[in-house]
């Protein structure tokens, strides 16, 4: 409904022109009047708004906003009434929203240009949204043409839901003149929600302090859904930037939607944050989610995956009660998700044309030339064997920790940088993976190497956290059984992402052992140990020694949730991707072939299956300990791998 004159110019389209299954209205109910709604959301677009990947400077079809606006033209032409949303993460993830983040610049964010050029309806805020702080956030949502809502991020908490100080509106009801199926015209009003993780007063705890307070998601919903209902809302849409989760509702949690889904007065949920395809074959189907249907507690329910990868249709009938309140009443419902790319291209020159000057910004900012690497730098094997791309980022930030530290009470002591392979396959896909060349290193390649705009930190920890600080990184491996052949090594459950190494320690990693941790890091089994021999240079470390640890803003905040209060010797602020541009530019050339501080305890006998990136056989050597074989491609293109231990 961004374009009202269309839809009241031609009413009749509405009944000719639908191709495609409309959703079939309950046909007992005597109803004067049906009316088709379409809902159509994009979430996690990562400011993914072209084709176009900046770190592997190339063109990436079928990805992206302008991709997805050619979908959404098609999908608005089909039907008299559509609204669109966007569920949230959208200011980072990709060198253009580093870029927007880094420069002073006069012109709005590229995202909320967007938005605004396509006519979004509504859009609520995820978690990344926090990352580059209040003040960067606050001036980028001041140049959107759309309310922003979120019901349970606060900026002041009340005694109660209703009396938080939030900070965007909480929820928005959209008053629009709809066109029924006999081309009549009606006043409808929309309520939009927004929630998002409470988990952010955590991630991004270091710099939001208490500016920011979360409630949990379905305490906030349960106290404003009657608001909702009160201001005369005939339709209740949840813009939930949260994955799907238990039905049971649990305090504080994470992965919130079915949950929501499962509140009377909710009538179709946008989920998100979890980056998967709903409906689709990759969510197991459970008595509360039904993947194929896209039903979440029985209501409509679309993930639109990552990255503009999908875009995701709702399709309400409505039909009015012929007696009583004679409130408007969801009758029938259909959800999917539509492929991108689809559509007339001319569709998204608006949108292209509109952040054209921002695209060419940010290629020129890619590309500045920062030094060289001497050999390839990638993280094909980052999570089974050490990676030279890993420890340049964890020499850089040992640098500059050591640097900090001169003419402190910590000089002199020993420090050591914990790393994590980012982009490391998993649910991105067979080329999400770094992949450097030997030869010029440039700016997109520090975004390649380093993915967040988190900021170093450092903590001085015992050698007896350092271990409990890799258990919680060795549990996104199976237990392997000595004997076996060719199990599946990776945890599915356990995103590459939450794996550390820390180069400047040496150790093994005895996957016989049950893992210590579940995949938020949390104990499952205190008396699991899967790191042995921990030592520094040759030497056993003492459980009780103490060393400077350099991570970053948001391993740290996570680090003070599971220890406890710890001594931080480092919180500047300053962006780890920063710390590794200027390490690059002031040494000119890095790179070494990676060291074998790590490795997994010998299990003679005794075979795993490992998936990697389209290239990875180039780079077997990183393999030499494990007699790697290539066994074949699976599905969705991984090359795989049989590792003897
Ligand atoms: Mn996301
Ligand atoms: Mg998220």
């Amino acid at each position: 409904m961004h374009n009202a004159s269309a839809l009241t110019s031609d009413p009749s389209r509405s009944l000719c022109q639908s191709p495609g299954p409309r959703p079939q209205a309950c046909p007992d109910v005597q109803a004067e009047a049906q009316i088709d709604l379409r809902l159509i959301a994009t979430s996690d677009l990562h400011a993914t708004l072209l084709p176009y990947d900046y770190c592997a400077n190339r063109v990436t079809p079928g990805r992206g906003l302008s991709e997805i606006a050619r979908q959404i033209a098609v999908e608005r032409a089909q039907v008299p009434n559509a609204l669109l949303f966007d569920n949230g993460d959208f200011l980072q993830g990709n060198s253009l929203a580093d870029f927007v983040a880094s420069t002073r610049r006069r012109r709005a964010h590229p995202m909320i240009t967007a938005f605004n050029t396509l006519g979004y309806d509504v859009v609520t805020l995820g978690n990344h949204e926090f990352n580059y702080g209040l003040p960067f956030l606050s001036s980028a949502l001041a140049r959107a043409r759309f309310p922003v809502v979120s019901a349970n991020i606060a900026t002041r908490l009340g005694r109660s839901p209703l009396r938080d100080e939030t900070f965007v509106q909480p929820f928005a009801i959209l008053k629009r003149t709809v066109v029924d199926r006999e081309g009549r015209m009606h006043r409808l009003r929309i309520g939009v929600i927004g929630f998002a993780p409470p988990q952010i007063e955590v991630w991004d705890g270091d710099h939001l302090g208490d500016r920011i307070r979360m409630r949990d998601i379905l305490t906030s919903a349960r106290a404003w859904l009657p608001r909702l209902r009160a201001r005369g809302a005939d339709v209740i849409v949840a813009l939930a930037h949260t994955g799907i989760g238990p039905v049971e509702p649990q305090h504080g949690m994470e992965n919130a939607a079915t949950a929501l889904a499962a509140l009377p007065e909710i009538d179709a949920v946008i989920a998100g944050h979890c980056h998967l395809a709903f409906p689709g074959p990759g969510v197991q189907p459970r008595p509360e989610v039904d993947p194929v249907r896209g039903l979440l507690a029985g209501k409509p329910a679309v993930m639109p995956g990552h990255s503009g990868s999908h875009l995701g249709v709702i399709d309400l009938v409505l039909t009015r009660q012929t007696s009583g309140p004679r409130r408007w009443l969801v009758q029938g419902a259909a959800a999917r998700l539509a492929p991108v790319g689809n559509g007339a291209a001319q569709a998204a020159e608006p949108l292209r044309r509109a952040i054209a000057p921002d695209h060419r910004a940010a290629l020129a900012w890619s590309r500045q030339l920062l030094g060289e690497t001497r050999i390839p730098l990638h993280t094909h094997f980052a999570t089974v064997a050490p990676s030279a791309a890993l420890e340049l980022v964890a020499e850089a930030k040992a640098a500059h920790a050591r640097a900090a530290l001169a003419g402190t009470a910590w000089e002199g002591w020993p420090v050591v940088a914990a790393v994590t392979p980012y982009r490391s396959g998993g649910r991105g896909g067979a080329d999400n993976y770094t992949e450097i060349h030997a030869g010029p290193l440039r700016m997109r390649n520090v975004s390649e190497l380093y993915l967040y705009p988190n900021t170093l930190a450092a903590l001085v920890l015992t050698a007896a956290e350092l271990s409990d600080w890799l258990e919680q990184s060795a549990s996104i491996f199976r237990q392997i059984l000595p004997g076996s052949v060719d199990a599946p090594l990776h945890d599915p459950d356990c995103p590459g992402f939450c794996f550390d190494v820390i180069p400047g320690l040496s150790y093994a990693i005895d996957l016989s052992q049950p893992a210590r941790c579940d995949a938020q890091g949390r104990v499952l089994r205190p008396e699991a140990r899967r790191i042995v021999g921990l030592s520094r240079e040759g030497r056993l470390l003492d459980p009780a020694e103490e060393l400077v640890l350099v991570t970053n803003s948001h391993r740290a905040n996570r680090a003070r949730r599971d220890f406890g209060p710890m001594r931080t010797v480092i919180a500047t602020g300053q962006r780890v991707q920063t710390v590794l541009a200027d390490h690059v530019r002031n040494l000119g050339e890095v790179g070494t072939a990676p060291g074998r501080n790590w490795r997994f305890l010998p299990m003679p006998g005794t075979s795993v299956v490992i998936a990697a990136g389209v290239g990875s056989a180039q780079h077997l050597g990183d393999l030499a300990g494990y007699r790697p074989r290539v066994l074949g491609c699976d599905e969705q293109g991984f090359t795989l791998y049989r590792l003897h231990l």
